[in-house]
């Protein structure tokens, strides 16, 4: 099915150049690369593809942005993202399908993105006049110590496709409200999505160069050549653990500040006392929510052998009867995968659970046909030597691992390089409070499969990342800390 005539109008509202300096410009070498509609296989637009120079002009316009964004009062920098909030809710249809067309995801679900990636913007808006400073006498009495925050300067930020509008959302709003301009690399299969956010946030009367969109094919070549320009002040890369530690290699000979909010390896634990319709609703949630393409998707299903047979019945009934389907279209649970590569690799991770020894309670198998589609997968009895209890497995299976003592799941759970976010159910509150205590990851769920809000601190421990997006913390990855003393 090619686009509907609305699809195609709206795709044809999305700028398909370089955003430097408030201009939409080719790419200097003329290069041009294609965006698929995952559902279908179908060419939907091709854009620009940036090369490394064209990169450079674009950290040239961020800078020459810089110091007049950072001295414009932060209440005229909380209003441009106020107004930009506004528009993008005004406009949340248009970005729901948009996203809904590149990526694959069900609409209703690009709609939940629009809300959540757009909370950034009014939460930041509110952020941004709430710098706070800090004055103290010194322990000597000979003099005051004056804190004060000011912008780190230009940074570059490179974004996934699995959530095109939200990863660029939770890193703009917090550095246009800190007073930095900004050099974004969209995903090169989702860069539609950032392009068409970047004309909202032009319209919403953000200053030409305080924010440039360079897509390009080859993010390695890009990234090599702005992470070794002394002029950038910061990176902050959404992005898989591999090419998170490639890029902090690569920022390490300026000793560049950075943030990373890198892969996961989530568990989830059921135990005896737990509320199993709760945790029956909250996998669901947790696990196929984005089509299971979630950096917090629930990967380790880990339930007492008390109630595992329960709960894997229960969770395979679901599962069943989900609709499979194009995103874009009204109703569907689980849209198309990303790519044919992503399609591979669930596969190659299913194939290899049941070779060691996993038994399918549903589903199991790719799509034949068009488009890149996967059954949504129960699987119970995964074995600790599957390749699923130590890789993301970024696709709609849901693999059950069971356990008999809060020692063993704790074991389990913790068994991983990774560390971003855990859920818990349970409806022991001494438990719990251990669980809090002792799961290694940055971020909790209790009783509840979806843990992102803007005002919360997003982030996590070990190899899932550095820094925090969102809450009180946010804003601070964009700021430094300057001391100054005041002898008497
Ligand atoms: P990826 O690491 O392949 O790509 C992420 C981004 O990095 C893309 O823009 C890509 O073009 C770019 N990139 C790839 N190679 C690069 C290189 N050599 N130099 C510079 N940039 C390069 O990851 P992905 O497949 O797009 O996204 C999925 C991964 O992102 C998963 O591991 C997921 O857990 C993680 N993720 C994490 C969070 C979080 O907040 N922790 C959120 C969403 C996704």
């Amino acid at each position: 099915m090619a686009l509907t005539p609305h699809e195609q109008e709206l795709i044809d509202r999305v700028q398909d150049g370089l955003g430097i300096a408030g201009t939409w410009e080719p790419a200097s070498s003329g290069e041009r690369f294609d965006i698929l509609d995952p559902a279908t296989g179908e060419i939907i637009k091709s854009v620009a593809d940036a090369t490394a120079e064209d990169a450079v002009r674009a950290l040239d316009a961020a800078v020459a942005a810089q110091d007049s964004w950072a001295a414009t009062a932060a209440r005229e920098r909380s209003n441009t993202l106020r107004r930009a909030f506004d528009l993008l809710m005004a406009h949340k249809e248009d970005f729901a399908l948009l996203m809904s067309i590149e990526m694959g995801k069900p609409i209703a679900e690009a709609r939940g993105e629009v809300n959540y990636g757009g909370e950034f913007l009014r939460w930041f808006s509110e952020e941004a006049v709430r710098v706070r400073g800090d004055y103290r006498e010194n322990p000597e009495g000979s003099g005051t110590m004056v804190v004060s925050h000011i912008p780190v300067g230009p940074c570059y930020f490179i974004t996934p496709w699995n959530f095109p509008l939200a990863m660029a959302t939770r890193k703009i709003a917090p550095a246009l409200a800190a007073g930095c301009t900004v050099v974004i690399k969209p995903a090169e299969l989702t860069p539609l999505t950032t392009i068409f956010f970047a004309q909202l946030l032009a319209e919403a009367g953000l200053p030409a160069g305080v924010v440039n969109v360079v897509p390009t094919s080859n993010p390695s070549a890009q990234s090599q050549r702005l992470l070794s320009d002394p002029r950038l002040r910061k990176l902050s890369f959404t992005g898989s653990t591999p090419v998170g530690k490639m890029l902090l290699a690569a920022a390490a000979p300026s000793v560049l500040r950075t943030s990373m909010e890198l892969g996961g390896n989530a568990p989830f634990l059921v135990f005896e006392d737990a509320d199993l319709d709760r945790a029956v609703e909250g996998v669901l949630l947790a696990k196929f929510r984005n089509i299971g393409q979630a950096c917090t998707a629930a990967n380790r299903i880990i339930v007492h052998e008390s109630v595992a047979d329960e709960f894997a019945r229960r969770v395979g009934e679901k599962v069943a009867e989900m609709t499979i389907g194009r995103g874009a279209e009204e109703g569907i649970d689980i849209g198309a995968l990303v790519d044919e590569r992503a399609v591979a690799k669930t596969a190659r991770l299913v194939k290899d659970a049941v070779d060691t020894g996993a038994v399918v309670v549903t589903g199991g198998a790719a799509i034949e046909g068009r488009g890149n589609f996967f059954q949504p997968t129960v699987l119970d009895k995964l074995s600790s030597q599957s390749a699923m209890m130590r890789e993301e497995i970024f696709g709609p299976v849901l693999g059950i691992i069971r356990f008999s003592t809060e020692g063993e799941a704790v074991k389990i759970a913790n068994d991983t390089e990774y560390g971003l976010v855990s859920y818990v159910f349970t409806e022991n509150i001494h438990r719990g409070h251990r669980m809090i205590e002792e799961l290694e990851t940055g971020m909790m769920g209790l009783n509840t499969g979806l843990v992102s809000n803007a005002a919360a601190p997003f982030g996590g421990i070990k190899q899932s990342g550095i820094g925090r997006e969102g809450g009180f913390e946010g804003i601070n990855e964009f700021l430094s800390t300057k001391y100054t003393l005041l002898p008497r």
